[in-house]
């Protein structure tokens, strides 16, 4: 199949061979036949499988025909963050090329005024997070009712992120004769809810990650102890040590990790940049800005900003946390090794981290290696510290995300498995690492190996 096949127009057609692409990605090839047909679509599809193209194609050879009026959107689009939504503006911008779109960001974190005046003269595409989309309805600002075709993407990390009575409120804003795209990695039951309430008898697709991307990363655990600067140490020392390397992203469970994890890296010369939900719009721009540009080597993360960044040739992803969520690994892991680029994932384990290693090696149907074969730390007999609940929000700003909720609803569709076939231990062999109480000296140690299958 190929692009010339699924009905695009001519000038979308020449603005995707300039982007260098020839094949359509499953996802794209499946659906955008349905939206020019203008059907709803369920799209059941991680990043990283081309989604975005899926819908902004389309879309922009819909748009070719027709005008935008002041202060009503012709189509609009939700996304979960502010980097995913100017993600999708660049989208715009590089397949829109030669057309005379009007595209708005509408996004919290930077000024009023300046999207109110684009909204103004008219957008055919507006982009936004529902928060501020929200607060531009309220003053007034905004018209609904003229959005022919809206699009839901990442509606799982909405969930998550307390965004769903907002998206609710939002569907019933446009009119009901609309089209939808809807874009989805899991199906819990709220979201299958949505689904059922605002599709209109849509199109099903659903791809899995593309599995090139997926082998392409190999996976390590490497041991350490459970004091702070001992993590910051292996860190250290594992950055160090990667040969080849080019630059890494490094996640942290909390915000707080985060600030101080990038403060202690650049106090000891690494070149680093970090990225959180509590910084200012201009300076996550500029973070981001200057680690695509390989000015810094380094972007220290938490999951709520970093989650879907589509940054090409990562070679490495370190989790200085192992995440309490096993889904949130296999979403940090899928930073690197991407359009078949080779990646190194390397999750920095402590004792207390045994029952989260457990759950993410059971989500992804695999053990992952201990780096050198070291054995596992055994448990300290301490028991896993539960992530610190946080104190429920009297007011919460819209415009800044909730963090990830505690009780996450268990996703129906797991996401693919992502290591090496050689990185696999057969899941019924005894664990490599030998108990720390218990006498081994009289074993050989041979017997400690993984034992892998072939690839
Ligand atoms: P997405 O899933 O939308 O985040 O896209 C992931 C990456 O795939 C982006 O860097 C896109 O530029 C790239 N991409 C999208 N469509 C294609 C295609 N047909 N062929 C090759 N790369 C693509």
């Amino acid at each position: 199949m190929s692009f010339s096949q699924l009905g695009l127009s001519d000038k979308v057609l020449s603005a995707v061979q300039a982007a260098g692409y020839t094949t359509p990605t499953p996802i794209q090839s499946e659906a955008i036949p349905h939206v020019l047909a203008r059907r709803d679509v369920l799209g059941i599809a991680q990043t990283g499988t081309g989604k975005t193209a899926a819908f902004t194609l389309p879309m922009i050879t819909m748009l070719e025909n027709g005008r935008a009026r002041a202060r009503m959107p012709r189509t609009l689009i939700l996304e979960p963050t502010r980097e995913l939504a100017a993600q999708v503006q660049e989208n715009f911008d590089k397949y829109g090329i030669g057309q005379k779109l009007n595209v708005a960001l509408i996004i919290g974190g930077v000024s009023f005024d300046e999207q109110d005046a684009k909204l103004t003269r008219g957008v055919d595409v507006l982009i936004a997070t529902p928060g501020r989309l929200l607060d531009h309805f309220e003053r007034g600002r905004l018209l609904l009712t003229g959005v022919e075709l809206l699009v839901i993407d990442e509606a799982d990390r909405m969930l998550d992120m307390g965004f769903i009575p907002d998206i609710e409120r939002i569907c019933k804003l446009v009119p009901f004769t609309r089209q939808t795209l809807f874009f989805t990695a899991t199906m819990p039951p709220e979201i299958q809810r949505i689904t059922e309430q605002f599709l209109h008898n849509p199109v099903k697709v659903e791809v899995s990650k593309p599995a090139t991307a997926a082998i392409t990363i190999t996976q390590k655990l490497v041991r350490t102890g459970r004091e702070a600067f001992e993590k910051r140490e292996t860190l250290r020392r594992l950055i160090k040590s990667q040969d080849p390397f080019k630059n890494a992203i490094i996640f942290c469970n909390r915000k707080r990790e985060v600030g101080e994890l990038h403060r202690s890296l650049v106090k000891h010369g690494f070149n680093a940049v970090c990225l959180h939900g509590d910084m200012e719009q201009s300076a996550r721009t500029a973070a981001l800005d200057k680690f695509r540009q390989g000015e810094a080597k380094l972007l220290v993360a938490s999951d709520v900003a970093a989650r879907g960044l589509d940054i090409p040739d990562v070679s490495h992803v370190f989790n200085f946390d192992v995440p309490h969520h096993a889904d949130d690994y296999v979403h940090r892991i899928g930073r690197t090794g991407r359009a078949g680029k080779s990646g190194v994932a390397i999750s920095i384990v402590a004792p207390s981290d045994t029952k989260s290693l457990a759950a993410i090696e059971k989500l992804i149907g695999q053990s992952i290696v201990w780096d050198g074969d070291l054995p596992a730390p055994a448990s300290d007999g301490e028991e896993r510290r539960e992530p610190r609940r946080r104190k429920p929000q009297a007011s919460r700003n819209r415009n800044e995300p909730r963090e990830r909720s505690q009780a996450k609803p268990a996703p129906e569709t797991k996401p693919a498995p992502v290591a090496r076939l050689s990185d696999v231990r057969r899941k019924s062999e005894p664990k490599p690492a030998p108990e720390q109480d218990a006498d081994t000296s009289h074993l050989p140690a041979f017997l400690f190996r993984p034992t892998r299958i072939k690839a």
